[in-house]
C-alpha cells in the first residue's frame, strides 16, 4: 500500500469535519460580499454558477482481480480571466459538491493575487493509501482520458492537491501526451526531471508563511518567539512547518488523520518528515513528543494556528478551543462562518485560504510561463517572484479591510469577485 498523506477519520463531534458543506461555505461569503459590492442578482447568479461541469466514470482494474467505477469531476468554474485552472483530488470523500466549492474558490484566488487564470477543481473519490502505485496511475489514467477533451494548455491546466502529487502530474501528463503530442504545460506541480518548477512543491507553504511575515509586521509579532500549531502535515502543511521552522518559529503541536503530537520543546519539522514518509513511523511514536486528543491538539496554546488539511474541519463545536492569536488558512474552507465568528469575537486574526493559499498557484503559474516558452527559472527567481505576488495581494487586502473596516476574507472576495466583473464586462459577457 501507498505512504499517502490524506484520509478522513472521526473520534468525537469535536473531532468531526463540520455539517455545512464547502459549497455552503464559499457561497456564506459570496453573497456577504456581492450584497456589499451591490452587484446585480443576474450577475450575481452568473458569477456563482459554474461554466462547466463534468462528471466521468473512471472505471479501473484493481489487485484483487475486479473492475471499480470510480467518479471523476472536473469543474471550470470561470474563465473571464483567463485559462481555467485548479488542482486534482484524490479523497475517497470528493462529491461533485464539493468540487464545485473549490473551484469556485479558484476564481477569486486567482484574481485576489492578480494572476490571469479562471477557476477550476476535479477530483476521483478514491482512497490513495488503499491502492498501490500501479492502480494510482491506472486511475490518474483513466481520469485524464475521460476529461482530456475539456483540458488543454490554454483551455484548462490542473494541478496538485489532497491526495495528489508530483507523480501524479507526470502519469497525467504523459496520458495527454499520447493523445496531443508532448504538452509540458498541460499540468503544473510535475517533477522537475519533466519541465515542473523549482519551488513548486513548496510553494503553498512558501506563500502561507510569506502572508504570515506580513501579518507578524501588522501585529508587532517576531519570528524568534513565535510558536505555532499545523493541522495536516501534508504538501502544505509540512513545507509551511519547515520554513517557519527555519526562520526561527517553534513548532509546538502537529495533527494528522493517524494522529496527533505536542511538546512544549518544539517538534523539528524535518525530523518529522523523514520519520513520517522515509522511515513510515507512525506519528504518536515521534521522539520526544506526548500523544494527544485531538481536542488538546485544538487547545495548543500558540501564537499561529494553521489549518492545513481538509475544509470544514474548525466548525462551531471545536472553535472556541482554539487558543491563538493568528488563524492562517493552508487549507480551502479550514473554517466554517459559525467558526470564523467565534475567532473573530475572540479577536483572532484570520488570513483567508483565498489569499493565503496561494502561494501554490502563484508558482503553478510560473511552471507554465516557462513550458509554454521552454524556458527555467532558478528557485531564487521564482520564491521572489511569488514573495512580490503573494505579498501585493495581501497589502490590496490589508488595505480595503482599513478603508471599509472590513475583515479581510470579505476584502478578498470582493477584490476577486469585482475583477472578475470588469473582466466579464470587457469582454462582453454582461452588460
Ligand atoms: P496532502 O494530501 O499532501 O496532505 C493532507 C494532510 O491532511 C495530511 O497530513 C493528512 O494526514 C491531513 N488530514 C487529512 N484528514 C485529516 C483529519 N481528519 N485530521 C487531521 N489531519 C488530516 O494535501 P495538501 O496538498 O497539503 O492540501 C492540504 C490543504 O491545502 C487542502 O485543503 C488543499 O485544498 C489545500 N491547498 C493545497 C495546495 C497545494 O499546492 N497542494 C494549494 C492550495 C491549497
Amino acid at each position: 500500500m501507498t505512504t499517502d498523506r490524506s484520509a478522513r477519520t472521526t473520534e468525537t463531534p469535536q473531532d468531526q469535519p463540520a455539517e455545512v458543506s464547502n459549497w455552503d461555505i464559499v457561497n456564506h461569503y459570496f453573497d456577504i460580499a456581492t450584497e456589499r459590492l451591490e452587484l446585480r442578482e443576474d450577475i450575481a447568479a452568473v458569477m456563482r454558477s459554474s461554466y462547466r461541469e463534468v462528471q466521468v466514470q473512471v472505471p479501473v482494474s484493481l489487485s484483487d482481480g475486479k473492475i471499480h467505477v470510480f467518479s471523476g469531476f472536473r469543474v471550470q468554474h470561470n474563465g473571464a480571466r483567463g485559462p481555467y485552472k485548479g488542482g486534482i483530488r484524490f479523497h475517497p470523500e470528493v462529491d461533485l459538491d464539493e468540487v464545485r466549492a473549490l473551484a469556485m474558490l479558484m476564481t477569486w484566488k486567482t484574481a485576489v493575487v492578480g494572476i490571469p487564470y479562471g477557476g477550476a477543481k476535479g477530483g476521483v473519490n478514491v482512497n490513495p493509501r488503499e491502492l498501490e502505485q500501479s492502480e494510482l496511475q491506472a486511475v490518474a489514467r483513466s481520469f485524464m482520458d475521460k476529461i482530456e477533451k475539456v483540458l488543454g494548455p490554454t483551455r484548462d491546466i490542473p494541478a496538485p492537491d489532497v491526495g495528489t502529487n508530483a507523480q501524479t502530474m507526470a502519469w497525467l501528463m504523459d496520458e495527454y501526451g499520447k493523445l496531443h503530442g508532448h504538452t509540458p504545460a498541460i499540468v503544473t506541480g510535475k517533477p522537475i526531471a519533466l519541465e515542473g518548477s523549482q519551488g513548486r512543491e513548496a510553494a503553498t507553504g512558501r506563500g502561507v508563511v510569506y502572508v504570515l511575515e506580513e501579518i507578524a509586521d501588522e501585529l508587532d509579532m517576531s519570528f524568534d518567539d513565535m510558536t505555532f500549531a499545523i493541522q495536516g502535515f501534508g504538501n502544505v502543511g509540512s513545507w509551511a512547518a519547515r520554513i517557519l521552522h527555519d526562520k526561527g518559529a517553534k513548532l509546538v503541536a502537529v495533527d494528522t488523520v493517524d494522529g496527533s503530537i505536542r511538546s512544549d520543546a518544539g517538534i523539528d519539522p524535518h525530523r518529522l518528515d523523514e520519520f513520517l514518509f522515509s522511515e513510515e513511523g507512525d506519528i504518536t511514536d515521534f521522539p520526544d513528543s506526548e500523544s494527544t486528543s485531538k481536542a488538546e491538539f485544538l487547545a495548543t496554546d500558540c501564537d499561529v494556528f494553521i489549518p492545513a488539511a481538509l475544509g470544514g474541519m474548525i466548525h462551531e463545536h471545536n472553535a472556541d478551543l482554539l487558543n491563538c492569536r493568528v488563524l492562517l488558512e493552508g487549507a480551502n474552507s479550514p473554517t466554517t462562518p459559525k467558526a470564523d465568528s467565534i475567532l473573530s469575537d475572540k479577536g483572532v486574526y484570520i488570513a483567508p485560504d483565498v489569499l493565503c493559499n496561494a502561494g501554490g498557484v502563484i508558482v503553478s503559474y510560473f511552471e507554465w510561463v516557462q513550458n509554454l516558452q521552454h524556458f527555467l527559472w532558478d528557485e531564487a527567481e521564482v520564491n521572489g517572484r511569488l514573495e512580490k505576488i503573494i505579498k501585493r495581494g495581501f497589502r490590496e487586502v490589508a488595505q480595503k479591510c482599513e478603508d471599509e473596516d472590513i475583515p479581510p476574507r470579505i476584502a478578498a472576495y470582493e477584490l476577486g469577485i469585482e475583477r472578475v466583473v470588469e473582466a466579464s464586462r470587457t469582454r462582453g459577457y454582461i452588460a
